[in-house]
């Protein structure tokens, strides 16, 4: 037997993924925060945890590198999902995914002007799809991070990201003027290993399914 192995990013992903795994009688034996190490062994001695960048945990499941993952609805609509079963959204690390502009910038107008908008954010697809579906052009401009920034130096005129509390967007003096779409992380499941492999991978995602926040 070779035993499951479970992609997980560090963070709240794997913060909140603790009380599920619990459930499954799975306690990783390091804390990534603190640990260096990549492959955390658990309690279980057929299951382990690697610990890959949030958005790489679809890719890690999709070749078959590890069965299962953890990855966020925004992660997951970028990535594409090829190969991938979603059995369960967690109900975890939820936030939104909005469009956020400078407090003085006229957001309705520019939509309307049928003008370019421009448009910097992490999530490409999500914002072109977005955008193409209300009829409005967009130059997108490919960001890593603190997406904030750009409107505030003229690199764009909007941003779109993930939002939770506004602290960040409020602090940069920006608004959220629309919501694209709810976001929460889910299970995801290499297809062909729970075809192969169900007898082990199936009591897992009962534990989960019988472990989430009520809706
Ligand atoms: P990274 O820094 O590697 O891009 P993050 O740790 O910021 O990843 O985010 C990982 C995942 O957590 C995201 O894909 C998203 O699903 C979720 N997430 C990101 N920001 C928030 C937030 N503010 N509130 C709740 N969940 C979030
Ligand atoms: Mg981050």
């Amino acid at each position: 037997m070779t035993g499951i192995t479970l992609a997980l990013s560090k963070g709240r992903i794997f913060d909140e993924t603790m009380p599920l795994l619990e459930a499954a009688g799975i306690r990783p034996l390091e804390d990534p925060e603190s640990s260096r190490k990549l492959i955390i062994a658990t309690e279980r001695a057929d299951v382990r945890v690697v610990i890959v960048r949030a958005s790489d945990v679809p890719t890690y499941v999709q070749h078959g590198a590890a069965d299962l993952g953890v990855a966020g609805r925004d992660v997951l609509l970028e990535h594409g999902g090829d190969g991938l079963l979603q059995p369960l959204d967690l109900r975890i690390a939820r936030c939104r995914m909005m469009v956020a502009c400078p407090e003085g910038f006229d957001y309705a107008s520019a939509v309307r002007s049928g003008a370019r908008l421009r448009v910097a954010t992490k999530y490409v697809s999500i914002a072109r799809e977005h955008f193409a579906a209300k009829g409005v052009h967009v130059d997108l401009i490919k960001l890593y991070g603190s997406m904030e920034l750009a409107p505030l130096v003229g690199l764009a005129d909007v941003i779109v990201d993930l939002v939770s509390t506004g602290g960040t967007l409020k602090a940069n003096k920006l608004v959220a003027v629309e919501e694209i779409l709810p976001v929460s992380s889910r299970l995801i499941v290499n297809r062909a290993a729970l075809k192969l492999r169900r007898a082990e991978i199936a009591p897992i995602i009962d534990c989960f399914a019988g472990a989430l926040a009520p809706v």
